[in-house]
Protein backbone atom coordinates (compact mmCIF):
# COMPACT_ATOMS: atom_id res chain seq x y z
CA UNK A 1 0.00 0.00 0.00
CA UNK A 2 1.19 3.26 -0.61
CA UNK A 3 0.81 6.18 1.64
CA UNK A 4 -1.43 9.43 0.76
CA UNK A 5 0.33 12.30 -0.55
CA UNK A 6 -0.67 15.35 -2.95
CA UNK A 7 0.33 15.83 -6.78
CA UNK A 8 0.84 18.61 -8.26
CA UNK A 9 1.20 18.41 -12.08
CA UNK A 10 3.00 21.55 -13.38
CA UNK A 11 2.98 21.83 -17.49
CA UNK A 12 6.15 24.00 -18.29
CA UNK A 13 9.05 24.74 -16.22
CA UNK A 14 8.28 27.88 -14.92
CA UNK A 15 5.26 26.46 -13.66
CA UNK A 16 7.47 24.00 -11.85
CA UNK A 17 9.57 26.50 -10.66
CA UNK A 18 6.91 28.10 -9.13
CA UNK A 19 5.40 25.36 -7.55
CA UNK A 20 8.70 24.46 -6.08
CA UNK A 21 9.77 27.79 -4.74
CA UNK A 22 6.29 27.75 -3.15
CA UNK A 23 6.39 24.09 -1.42
CA UNK A 24 10.10 23.50 -0.85
CA UNK A 25 11.37 22.14 0.94
CA UNK A 26 7.91 20.11 1.67
CA UNK A 27 7.35 18.84 -1.93
CA UNK A 28 9.43 15.92 -3.66
CA UNK A 29 10.29 15.82 -7.76
CA UNK A 30 8.49 12.44 -9.20
CA UNK A 31 10.15 11.74 -12.59
CA UNK A 32 9.76 8.20 -13.23
CA UNK A 33 8.87 6.87 -9.50
CA UNK A 34 11.24 3.60 -10.02
CA UNK A 35 13.39 5.03 -6.82
CA UNK A 36 10.60 7.28 -5.34
CA UNK A 37 7.70 5.02 -5.50
CA UNK A 38 9.54 2.06 -4.36
CA UNK A 39 11.04 3.93 -1.43
CA UNK A 40 7.16 5.46 -0.55
CA UNK A 41 5.97 1.36 -0.75
CA UNK A 42 8.51 0.38 1.22
CA UNK A 43 7.92 3.03 4.06
CA UNK A 44 11.42 4.64 3.50
CA UNK A 45 10.33 8.17 3.23
CA UNK A 46 6.60 9.41 3.24
CA UNK A 47 6.43 13.11 1.51
CA UNK A 48 3.06 14.52 1.41
CA UNK A 49 3.60 16.54 -1.94
CA UNK A 50 5.18 15.42 -4.53
CA UNK A 51 5.77 17.28 -8.37
CA UNK A 52 5.05 15.12 -11.80
CA UNK A 53 8.17 16.55 -13.77
CA UNK A 54 7.46 14.12 -16.21
CA UNK A 55 5.39 16.75 -18.19
CA UNK A 56 8.29 19.39 -18.58
CA UNK A 57 9.16 19.15 -22.41
CA UNK A 58 12.05 21.50 -21.17
CA UNK A 59 13.94 18.43 -19.64
CA UNK A 60 13.38 16.16 -22.64
CA UNK A 61 15.88 15.77 -25.73
CA UNK A 62 19.09 15.12 -26.66
CA UNK A 63 21.50 17.39 -28.80
CA UNK A 64 24.88 18.89 -29.07
CA UNK A 65 25.31 22.43 -28.37
CA UNK A 66 27.91 23.88 -30.65
CA UNK A 67 27.76 27.44 -29.16
CA UNK A 68 30.56 26.64 -26.92
CA UNK A 69 34.51 27.16 -27.54
CA UNK A 70 34.39 23.39 -27.22
CA UNK A 71 31.37 21.87 -28.40
CA UNK A 72 28.76 20.00 -25.85
CA UNK A 73 26.63 17.04 -25.61
CA UNK A 74 23.06 18.06 -23.67
CA UNK A 75 20.98 15.63 -22.21
CA UNK A 76 17.77 16.61 -20.48
CA UNK A 77 17.46 15.71 -16.87
CA UNK A 78 14.20 13.31 -17.94
CA UNK A 79 15.58 12.01 -20.41
CA UNK A 80 15.29 8.00 -20.29
CA UNK A 81 17.74 5.68 -20.02
CA UNK A 82 15.80 3.96 -22.39
CA UNK A 83 16.28 6.98 -24.58
CA UNK A 84 20.06 7.07 -23.81
CA UNK A 85 20.67 3.74 -24.88
CA UNK A 86 19.86 4.30 -28.19
CA UNK A 87 20.52 8.12 -29.33
CA UNK A 88 23.05 8.30 -32.03
CA UNK A 89 24.28 11.58 -30.16
CA UNK A 90 25.30 9.16 -26.98
CA UNK A 91 26.46 6.34 -29.07
CA UNK A 92 29.10 8.92 -30.81
CA UNK A 93 30.24 11.07 -28.01
CA UNK A 94 29.10 9.68 -25.23
CA UNK A 95 30.23 5.55 -25.51
CA UNK A 96 30.47 4.38 -21.61
CA UNK A 97 27.14 5.91 -20.52
CA UNK A 98 25.82 4.18 -23.58
CA UNK A 99 27.03 1.05 -22.16
CA UNK A 100 26.14 1.60 -18.65
CA UNK A 101 22.51 2.08 -19.79
CA UNK A 102 22.74 -1.24 -21.92
CA UNK A 103 22.83 -2.84 -18.37
CA UNK A 104 21.34 -0.47 -16.04
CA UNK A 105 18.20 -2.43 -14.89
CA UNK A 106 15.38 -3.98 -17.67
CA UNK A 107 13.69 -2.45 -20.37
CA UNK A 108 10.63 -2.03 -18.34
CA UNK A 109 12.52 0.46 -15.84
CA UNK A 110 14.99 1.92 -18.57
CA UNK A 111 11.72 3.14 -20.56
CA UNK A 112 10.41 5.17 -17.11
CA UNK A 113 13.84 5.74 -15.11
CA UNK A 114 15.78 9.15 -15.77
CA UNK A 115 19.35 10.24 -15.88
CA UNK A 116 18.16 13.47 -13.40
CA UNK A 117 16.17 10.63 -11.11
CA UNK A 118 19.54 8.38 -11.24
CA UNK A 119 21.97 11.32 -10.11
CA UNK A 120 19.67 12.92 -7.34
CA UNK A 121 18.76 9.10 -5.80
CA UNK A 122 22.86 9.38 -5.23
CA UNK A 123 23.29 5.57 -4.76
CA UNK A 124 26.78 3.96 -4.58
CA UNK A 125 25.79 2.61 -7.23
CA UNK A 126 24.18 4.57 -9.90
CA UNK A 127 25.39 3.10 -13.17
CA UNK A 128 25.02 6.48 -15.07
CA UNK A 129 27.21 8.07 -12.23
CA UNK A 130 30.89 7.05 -13.35
CA UNK A 131 30.59 7.09 -17.26
CA UNK A 132 29.28 10.44 -17.09
CA UNK A 133 32.61 11.52 -14.30
CA UNK A 134 34.71 9.65 -16.80
CA UNK A 135 33.35 12.18 -19.67
CA UNK A 136 33.66 15.40 -17.42
CA UNK A 137 30.07 15.81 -17.16
CA UNK A 138 28.38 18.70 -15.16
CA UNK A 139 24.69 19.30 -13.94
CA UNK A 140 22.61 21.82 -14.48
CA UNK A 141 20.74 22.91 -11.70
CA UNK A 142 17.71 25.61 -12.25
CA UNK A 143 15.51 27.69 -9.42
CA UNK A 144 13.54 30.50 -10.16
CA UNK A 145 17.01 32.49 -9.09
CA UNK A 146 18.34 31.46 -12.38
CA UNK A 147 20.77 28.12 -13.36
CA UNK A 148 23.78 27.05 -12.28
CA UNK A 149 26.41 24.30 -12.99
CA UNK A 150 27.97 22.21 -10.86
CA UNK A 151 30.88 19.09 -12.33
CA UNK A 152 29.21 15.75 -11.39
CA UNK A 153 32.40 14.94 -8.93
CA UNK A 154 31.00 17.76 -6.76
CA UNK A 155 27.24 17.47 -6.97
CA UNK A 156 26.78 13.24 -5.69
CA UNK A 157 28.13 14.11 -2.07
CA UNK A 158 26.93 10.96 0.25
CA UNK A 159 24.50 8.58 0.23
CA UNK A 160 21.84 9.31 -1.47
CA UNK A 161 23.02 12.90 -1.02
CA UNK A 162 23.34 15.48 -3.62
CA UNK A 163 24.28 19.17 -3.07
CA UNK A 164 21.00 19.93 -5.06
CA UNK A 165 18.74 22.66 -3.16
CA UNK A 166 14.74 21.93 -2.53
CA UNK A 167 13.91 24.89 -4.80
CA UNK A 168 15.80 23.04 -7.89
CA UNK A 169 15.35 21.06 -10.68
CA UNK A 170 17.83 19.23 -12.19
CA UNK A 171 17.24 20.35 -16.20
CA UNK A 172 20.55 19.03 -17.77
CA UNK A 173 23.91 17.38 -18.01
CA UNK A 174 26.53 18.52 -20.68
CA UNK A 175 29.73 17.82 -21.35
CA UNK A 176 32.21 18.54 -23.99
CA UNK A 177 31.92 16.41 -27.27
CA UNK A 178 35.63 14.17 -26.93
CA UNK A 179 38.42 14.45 -28.89
CA UNK A 180 38.67 12.56 -31.66
CA UNK A 181 42.16 11.22 -29.98
CA UNK A 182 40.25 9.58 -27.49
CA UNK A 183 38.41 6.68 -26.26
CA UNK A 184 36.36 5.27 -23.09
CA UNK A 185 34.47 2.58 -21.82
CA UNK A 186 32.34 1.79 -18.80
CA UNK A 187 31.76 -2.05 -17.31
CA UNK A 188 29.34 -3.40 -14.42
CA UNK A 189 29.71 -6.62 -12.35
CA UNK A 190 26.14 -7.57 -10.97
CA UNK A 191 24.80 -10.74 -9.46
CA UNK A 192 23.85 -11.62 -12.79
CA UNK A 193 24.14 -10.45 -16.69
CA UNK A 194 20.86 -8.35 -16.70
CA UNK A 195 18.98 -6.62 -14.18
CA UNK A 196 21.10 -6.36 -11.35
CA UNK A 197 22.60 -3.79 -9.07
CA UNK A 198 26.18 -3.08 -9.30
CA UNK A 199 28.41 -4.60 -7.31
CA UNK A 200 31.56 -2.64 -8.41
CA UNK A 201 31.63 -0.57 -11.79
CA UNK A 202 33.73 1.86 -13.37
CA UNK A 203 34.50 3.93 -16.33
CA UNK A 204 37.33 5.47 -17.95
CA UNK A 205 38.01 7.75 -20.64
CA UNK A 206 41.70 8.78 -21.95
CA UNK A 207 42.78 11.02 -24.42
CA UNK A 208 46.17 10.90 -26.26
CA UNK A 209 48.46 13.12 -27.76
CA UNK A 210 50.15 12.44 -31.25
CA UNK A 211 52.75 10.12 -30.04
CA UNK A 212 49.74 8.13 -28.68
CA UNK A 213 50.95 9.00 -25.21
CA UNK A 214 48.17 9.74 -22.11
CA UNK A 215 47.31 13.42 -22.74
CA UNK A 216 44.13 13.30 -20.06
CA UNK A 217 42.82 10.09 -18.17
CA UNK A 218 39.15 10.20 -16.03
CA UNK A 219 38.72 7.07 -14.27
CA UNK A 220 35.43 6.72 -12.00
CA UNK A 221 34.46 3.84 -10.09
CA UNK A 222 31.46 3.62 -8.68
CA UNK A 223 29.61 0.87 -5.43
CA UNK A 224 32.53 0.79 -3.94
CA UNK A 225 32.59 4.09 -1.48
CA UNK A 226 29.91 6.45 0.32
CA UNK A 227 29.57 7.86 -3.70
CA UNK A 228 31.08 7.43 -7.25
CA UNK A 229 34.41 8.64 -6.32
CA UNK A 230 37.37 10.02 -9.28
CA UNK A 231 40.71 7.82 -8.94
CA UNK A 232 42.67 11.18 -9.62
CA UNK A 233 46.08 9.61 -8.46
CA UNK A 234 45.96 6.43 -10.79
CA UNK A 235 44.80 9.85 -13.31
CA UNK A 236 47.99 11.66 -12.51
CA UNK A 237 50.15 8.33 -12.76
CA UNK A 238 48.60 7.99 -16.64
CA UNK A 239 49.35 11.34 -17.99
CA UNK A 240 52.23 11.47 -20.11
CA UNK A 241 52.84 8.49 -20.23
CA UNK A 242 52.21 5.22 -23.20
CA UNK A 243 50.02 2.93 -22.52
CA UNK A 244 52.13 0.44 -22.16
CA UNK A 245 50.90 -3.00 -19.83
CA UNK A 246 53.44 -1.73 -16.85
CA UNK A 247 51.65 1.73 -16.61
CA UNK A 248 48.45 0.31 -17.14
CA UNK A 249 49.18 -2.29 -13.98
CA UNK A 250 50.27 0.86 -11.69
CA UNK A 251 47.53 2.56 -12.71
CA UNK A 252 44.43 0.21 -12.29
CA UNK A 253 46.69 -0.74 -8.76
CA UNK A 254 46.10 2.61 -7.59
CA UNK A 255 42.80 3.62 -8.67
CA UNK A 256 41.65 0.52 -6.00
CA UNK A 257 43.03 2.51 -3.38
CA UNK A 258 40.67 5.30 -3.10
CA UNK A 259 37.87 2.53 -3.10
CA UNK A 260 36.58 2.27 0.52
CA UNK A 261 34.65 -0.71 -0.75
CA UNK A 262 31.75 -2.44 2.58
CA UNK A 263 30.75 -5.95 2.51
CA UNK A 264 27.16 -6.72 1.99
CA UNK A 265 25.04 -9.26 0.63
CA UNK A 266 26.18 -8.57 -3.08
CA UNK A 267 29.98 -9.11 -2.42
CA UNK A 268 33.06 -8.62 0.19
CA UNK A 269 35.10 -5.44 0.18
CA UNK A 270 37.98 -7.83 -0.70
CA UNK A 271 36.25 -8.75 -3.77
CA UNK A 272 34.87 -4.91 -4.92
CA UNK A 273 38.91 -3.58 -4.21
CA UNK A 274 40.12 -6.14 -6.65
CA UNK A 275 37.46 -6.25 -9.09
CA UNK A 276 37.90 -2.29 -9.49
CA UNK A 277 41.47 -2.88 -10.00
CA UNK A 278 40.56 -5.89 -12.67
CA UNK A 279 37.97 -3.50 -14.23
CA UNK A 280 40.42 -0.46 -14.42
CA UNK A 281 43.02 -2.67 -16.24
CA UNK A 282 40.72 -4.50 -18.64
CA UNK A 283 39.01 -0.99 -19.80
CA UNK A 284 42.51 0.68 -20.14
CA UNK A 285 43.91 -2.03 -21.82
CA UNK A 286 41.01 -2.16 -24.45
CA UNK A 287 41.86 1.71 -24.94
CA UNK A 288 45.14 1.17 -25.42
CA UNK A 289 44.21 -1.78 -28.38
CA UNK A 290 42.22 1.17 -29.61
CA UNK A 291 45.41 3.34 -30.15
CA UNK A 292 47.85 0.70 -31.52
CA UNK A 293 44.87 -0.52 -34.00
C1 LIG B 1 13.82 -3.16 -10.74
C2 LIG B 1 14.80 -2.01 -10.67
C3 LIG B 1 16.08 -2.20 -11.12
C4 LIG B 1 17.01 -1.14 -11.05
N1 LIG B 1 18.26 -1.35 -11.53
C5 LIG B 1 19.15 -0.33 -11.51
C6 LIG B 1 20.45 -0.52 -12.03
O1 LIG B 1 20.83 -1.59 -12.52
N2 LIG B 1 21.32 0.54 -11.99
C7 LIG B 1 20.96 1.76 -11.47
O2 LIG B 1 21.79 2.67 -11.47
N3 LIG B 1 19.72 1.97 -10.98
C8 LIG B 1 18.82 0.96 -10.99
N4 LIG B 1 17.55 1.16 -10.48
C9 LIG B 1 17.23 2.46 -9.87
C10 LIG B 1 16.44 3.46 -10.74
O3 LIG B 1 15.82 2.87 -11.85
C11 LIG B 1 17.29 4.64 -11.16
O4 LIG B 1 17.91 5.29 -10.08
C12 LIG B 1 16.44 5.66 -11.99
O5 LIG B 1 17.32 6.23 -12.93
C13 LIG B 1 15.75 6.77 -11.19
O6 LIG B 1 15.07 7.64 -12.13
P1 LIG B 1 13.53 8.00 -11.99
O7 LIG B 1 13.21 8.93 -13.11
O8 LIG B 1 12.71 6.79 -11.85
O9 LIG B 1 13.60 8.80 -10.60
P2 LIG B 1 12.48 9.01 -9.49
O10 LIG B 1 12.26 7.76 -8.73
O11 LIG B 1 11.30 9.69 -10.05
O12 LIG B 1 13.29 10.06 -8.57
C14 LIG B 1 14.50 9.71 -7.92
C15 LIG B 1 15.01 10.93 -7.16
O13 LIG B 1 15.35 11.96 -8.08
C16 LIG B 1 14.61 13.16 -7.83
N5 LIG B 1 14.38 13.75 -9.15
C17 LIG B 1 13.91 13.14 -10.26
N6 LIG B 1 13.97 13.96 -11.32
C18 LIG B 1 14.48 15.13 -10.86
C19 LIG B 1 14.80 16.37 -11.48
N7 LIG B 1 14.65 16.59 -12.80
N8 LIG B 1 15.34 17.35 -10.71
C20 LIG B 1 15.55 17.15 -9.38
N9 LIG B 1 15.26 16.00 -8.76
C21 LIG B 1 14.75 14.99 -9.49
C22 LIG B 1 13.37 12.69 -7.08
O14 LIG B 1 12.83 13.73 -6.27
C23 LIG B 1 13.98 11.57 -6.23
O15 LIG B 1 14.65 12.12 -5.12
C24 LIG B 1 16.61 0.12 -10.52
C25 LIG B 1 15.30 0.31 -10.09
C26 LIG B 1 14.39 -0.75 -10.15
C27 LIG B 1 12.99 -0.52 -9.68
Amino acid sequence: MLPEFDLLRPHTLPEALAMLAEHAPDVMPLAGGTNVIIELRDGHSSPKLLMDVSRLHELRGIRRDDGRVVPNVVIGGGATIAELLTHPLIVEHGLPLQQATAVLANPLVRNRATVAGNLVNASPAADTAPPLMALGAEVELTSQAGSRRVPLDEFIVGVNKTCIRPDELVTAIHWPVPPARSAAGFYKIGLRKADACSVINAAVMVVWDESGRCQQARIAIGAAAPRPVRAREAEAALQGQPLTDDVIAEAAHLAARVTQPIDDIRGTSAYRRRMAEVIVRRLLTGIAQTLNR
